[in-house]
């Protein structure tokens, strides 16, 4: 389909889709045949995520849910309470009447969970499995199940499978009577679309300055023009029905920064959930079914626990934390979806070198760890994001994060990182707006940055120490990532030199001579050459391990040999690999150097400098810019 296309067909489906009303008596026949339809808000949320399916987290015994996939990560945790939270709730338990309160350190995922909470309803309302019916011009699109009668809810249970709770808005019980002389069967029955936008199912209430703020923005004031036409303000039609109470009806309320709210905003949404009815002056209790997810900040959490005013209203809440990642994969990959949530409206590009995200991540996981007595904060990060460090194993990450129940609630948070990092671009320098990022401008601007926090001094050096700790592991990530390039450039030196290694162990283990291939001499094994690749082997071969490094080697050729695999590459044998690599690169890096050091290197240097750029930029992501830079900063290294 051309956007053109896209465009017509999404002006012909109008501000909402509709669909054509049905009865009474279809929509029960319906229930009884996905009573799922006739769910309550909790359950129509446990379906949601449920209905995306889940599977291991990343340690033993946690569960990651495919439905936050994709713009979450890192948070296995804190989102398999959410979901239990959910869980819970749909059965029915007393769960459902207390809120889900979301807190945790400022930018961190919070809102954005609500956020996908809301968009997801949005969308899972439009599928079949998620449809949601309300009687037909119901200010608060109630549930239709509403309409029967209390003397026949325990039989309508035994013919839907759906227990009835909740009773009649005042103005579908006026149309009801008015309208269809009480005849309930003749009340039409619509499907909707939940849709935040259009204030259906789905609600958001942010604090505001308490002189303004107004319980009506809750629970709806009265209409004044009605009132004038009914001659009271007690009339059934009197209500504005703009209350956020009565639009979050069927699905999801977000309580913005809940705790900022004076404290009698906090006892309606307590109201509100406990009893699933909400008050207004004149009129009876009107019942409202919606899940109040709310979240707030760390420092406002604290202060409301340690309230012991707050006593009763604590029990009401079911409180998860959600700290910041601490895995270096996962916030790269959180900075790559902000970055590209930012595009915004220009087409000016940027490019992201290799590993400077991973750059600024490290500095941001750092930030965030707690000390451990024993595990230093590069190896506890090295461990967290799946490497064992020493004699610590990865299943031993859920017993050390138990040790420490702060972790992950201070540090730098990923939307300041991604300021810094887009201010941290620098223009490609062709003349259009087009920007890079690299590791090294990332790790600069970072340093820049704290320098100017306003933060304790000894805080801004801790950070600092943190960003030279970082630079230490990119330094390391960018000589690999040359050393890398050259391999490929150089593929062809490396068999050779893998082979010429291979000849001479094969001699030095059966005692015997090689012979130079010009002279036709014979020679003593070359044991400087053997030792030199040995020593860069990962781990090294010691001296006294040697003869057995080598005879484990011939081992593997012949078994090679044997079962019909090509012998020894470079490539396959990847522990010599290594060596290889690392002794090819010690002997080659001068061509590194040459970059830095000469504007005009000689022709046979440059081809080759081109060859390795030409690998850098068609297999490692990088162009020609993020290339040159890289090159040049290694090249520096090398002349350390
Ligand atoms: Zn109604």
């Amino acid at each position: 389909m051309s956007f053109h296309q896209a465009l017509q067909q999404a002006a012909q489906q109008g501000t909402a889709q509709t669909t054509d009303p049905i009865s009474v008596n279809e929509y029960i026949d319906r229930v009884a045949a996905h009573p799922s339809i006739a769910a309550t808000a909790h359950q129509r949320i446990n379906d949601m995520i449920s209905a995306a399916g889940s599977q291991p987290g990343q340690h033993s015994g946690e569960t990651s849910y495919r439905f936050f996939a994709g713009e979450l990560f890192g948070m296995d945790v804190p989102l398999d309470r959410v979901a239990r939270y959910f869980g819970t709730a749909a059965l029915g338990h007393e769960t459902r009447r207390r809120i889900l309160l979301l807190w945790g350190p400022p930018g961190g995922a919070k809102s954005t969970v609500a956020a996908m909470l809301k968009r997801g309803l949005e969308a899972w309302s439009q599928s079949d499995e998620g449809a949601v019916y309300a009687l037909d011009g119901c200010p608060m699109h109630e549930e239709p199940l509403h309409l029967i009668p209390a003397p026949l809810r325990a039989q309508a249970r035994d013919y839907t499978g759906v227990r009835i709770e909740g009773e009649l808005c005042p103005v579908c019980r006026h149309r009801l009577g008015e309208e269809y002389g009480g005849d309930f069967l003749r009340f039409p029955v619509q499907r909707i679309f939940l849709s935040e936008a259009r204030r259906v199912g789905i609600a958001t209430f942010e604090p505001g300055d308490p002189k303004s703020m107004s319980m009506e923005q809750l629970t709806g004031g009265m209409d004044w023009k009605a009132i004038e036409r009914y001659g009271s303000d007690a009339h059934p039609l009197a209500l504005d029905w703009q209350g956020e109470f009565s639009k979050a009806n069927r699905g999801l309320f977000e309580a913005v920064e809940l705790l900022k709210n004076p404290a009698e905003f906090r006892n309606l949404f307590l109201t509100m959930a406990q009893e699933k009815q909400f008050k207004v002056p004149k009129f009876g209790y009107i019942d409202s079914d919606c899940a109040i997810v709310a979240h707030t900040n760390e420092a406002e959490f604290r202060a409301f626990m340690a309230d012991a005013k707050n006593e009763a209203l604590k029990d009401r809440l079911v409180t998860v934390s959600v700290p910041y990642n601490v895995r270096v994969t996962d916030e790269e990959r959180i900075y790559e979806k902000l970055l590209s949530d930012r595009g915004g409206r220009t087409s000016a590009e940027m490019h992201v070198a290799p590993h400077a995200l991973r750059a600024a991540a490290m500095v941001a996981v750092l930030s965030r760890l707690s000390e451990h007595e024993n595990l230093g904060f590069v190896e506890k990060m090295k461990l967290y994001d799946g490497t064992e460090v020493g004699e610590w194993k990865l299943a031993q990450i859920p017993e050390i994060k138990r040790a420490a129940d702060h972790e992950g609630m201070t540090g730098l948070g990923p939307r300041r990182i991604v300021d810094i990092l887009s201010g941290a671009a620098e223009p490609i320098g062709d003349g259009g707006d087009d920007k890079y990022l690299t590791p090294i401008m990332a790790l600069i601007a970072l340093t820049d940055q704290i320098e100017r926090m306003e933060v304790p001094r000894d805080e801004r050096e801790r950070l600092q120490a943190f960003v030279v700790d970082a630079r230490k592991e990119i330094d390391r990530l960018l000589k690999d990532e040359v050393r890398k390039a050259f391999v490929p450039a150089f593929a062809e030196h490396a068999q050779r030199l893998l082979d010429n290694y291979l000849t001479n162990i094969e001699a030095y283990c059966q005692g015997t001579n090689t012979q130079d291939p010009i002279t036709k001499e014979d020679r003593d094994p070359d044991e400087k050459l053997m030792r030199a690749i040995e020593e860069q082997v990962r781990p090294s071969v010691a001296e006294s391990a040697k003869d057995t490094f080598r005879q484990g080697v011939l081992m593997r050729i012949g078994i090679a040999l044997r079962t019909g695999q090509r012998p020894l590459s470079y490539e396959t044998d990847t522990i010599l690999a290594s060596g290889i690599e690392e002794y090819l690169f010690d002997q080659l890096k001068d061509i590194v150097r040459v970059t830095v050091s000469k504007s005009s290197p000689d022709p046979d240097q440059a081809k080759r400098v081109n060859e390795v750029m030409r690998v850098l930029c068609e297999q490692s992501g990088y162009n020609q810019r993020s290339a040159t830079d890289l090159l040049d900063y290694v090249g520096h290294l090398l002349n350390r």
